[in-house]
């Protein structure tokens, strides 16, 4: 499976952020023995041949599982002119002809990412006297601005941003850990593949944090873009409308019969779940409906929850470095007057990923909106009362808050040192 890939992905630039020229991760590092291995050839039904390795031999042994994002569907919808049940069903089918074993959805795994954010910032929101940079709490789930920040803020801004993983290394340890635990296989036997709406998915699931020493395994083994799947439908003359639909998998074995999503924008919804979580937990107030305050444009919006004319909570987003840049100004000078920021670096966030495909005649703009159109149109869940989610806390982890929640649902930041330049050494 991995080798099919590998015709449309290549490893590129890992030392860098933000700019769209990584194209996959190295999914397996493989030492050359020279001498021991004979040459294998597979022929196939039409009488064709060529040669495999031993690495692509073990490759294929393992059990195949993609996980898709609810972004990269709703482009492949926009794209195809399809459903965003039908896209779902129809690319199932078209990936398990590829040797893919399940096709699983990253919303599931977004349910845990949300419920840790909730929990982690009203932890947070309790400990601010003792700890100054408790608050403000700043978004996770975006690797272009995580790279960012430990590379140009370090350690003034790490300290800020949420420990919670992302949906897609959640995802990760969904499937190397209970998941694997279930297929009674170590965690180096799955290959796991996630489809996502940006490239520095790749950077993500590359880090260091995400790699099982034990197994010698990474949680998430190779991330291809929506734009890439599209190129491999196109290489192997595939179009999704000629294709049959297959019933969606779920991780806990029951047949999916609809999709759902999370309210609160393409980016995922994290604002809008801390704050009616944040609102109900600390101040016992039922937030119904969230009115944004447009700022200085779109993508820097602020939503506020108020009793009796006292500011009690006060959220922000802020998308696109402009945005960015400006919001880590005034942290820097003490002047952030915000609790949570969902901070995400493309502007118009993860729908407008530089993963995304482009649709053909259509304005970037026009084009936007028909992708939001069809991400919106889901049910919209809420995690707390999603009931597989429930289990997995209860079966797997322990319960909600547990030691093994925190270990397994949370990661940590480095601030990247910039190496000194020549011209900068003080003799
Ligand atoms: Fe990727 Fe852009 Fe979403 Fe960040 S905002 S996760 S860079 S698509």
């Amino acid at each position: 499976m991995a080798a099919r890939f590998s015709g449309v992905l290549q490893l590129t630039e890992l030392d860098d952020f933000i700019a769209p020229s990584q194209e996959c991760i190295k999914p397996v590092k493989v030492d050359k023995k020279p001498g021991k291995a004979a040459a294998r050839i597979r022929i196939e039904a039409d009488g064709s041949y060529f040669q495999v390795n031993q690495a692509a031999a073990a490759h294929e042994q393992k059990l195949v599982v993609v996980s898709v994002s609810p972004q990269s569907r709703a482009s492949l919808a926009a794209r195809c002119k399809l459903g965003l049940l039908e896209t779902a069903q129809k690319l199932t089918t078209f990936l398990k002809g590829l040797g893919v074993h399940h096709v699983f959805d990253t919303t599931f795994s977004r349910n845990f990412s949300l419920l840790e954010s909730q929990q982690e910032f009203v932890r947070r929101f309790h400990k601010q006297a003792e700890d100054k940079k408790a608050l403000p709490m700043l978004a996770s789930a975006c690797p272009g601005w995580i790279c960012y920040a430990e590379k140009t803020h370090g350690s003034f801004i790490i300290p800020h941003i949420s420990t919670t993983k992302s949906p897609q290394q959640v995802m990760g340890s969904l499937v190397k850990g209970y998941f694997a635990e279930q297929q009674h296989l170590p965690p180096d036997r799955i290959y796991h593949v996630t489809v996502m709406p940006c490239y520095d998915k790749k950077l993500e699931a590359s880090r260091p944090d995400f790699f099982n020493q034990e197994y010698q395994t990474r949680d998430v083994d190779c991330v291809i873009t929506t734009g890439e799947v599209l190129k491999l439908l196109e290489q192997e003359g595939v179009s999704l409308s000629d294709v049959d639909p297959a019933p969606l998998d779920t991780m806990l074995g029951r047949a999916a019969e609809e999709l759902s999503s999370h309210g609160g924008g393409g980016s995922g919804g994290y604002l809008e779940h801390i704050f009616r979580h944040a609102a109900r937990e600390l101040f016992g107030i039922h937030a119904a409906s969230i009115h944004y305050k447009p700022l200085k444009n779109k993508d820097f919006q602020e939503v506020t929850l108020e009793r009796d004319g006292e500011v009690l909570l006060q959220f922000a987003l802020a998308y696109g470095f402009r945005n960015i840049q400006n919001l880590v100004q005034k942290l820097k000078r003490g002047k952030c007057p915000y609790h949570y920021v969902e901070v995400m670096a493309c502007p118009s966030g993860c729908l407008n990923g530089g993963g995304q495909i482009k649709l053909e005649g259509e304005s970037s703009k026009e084009e936007l909106q028909q992708v939001e159109r069809l991400y919106e149109s889901l049910r919209a869940e809420i995690p707390e009362e999603n009931q597989a989610v429930r289990e997995l806390y209860e079966h797997w982890l322990g319960g909600w808050g547990s030691e093994r929640a925190l270990q397994v649902l949370h990661t940590q930041y480095h601030a990247v040192e910039r190496a000194s330049s020549a011209l900068s050494i003080k003799w």
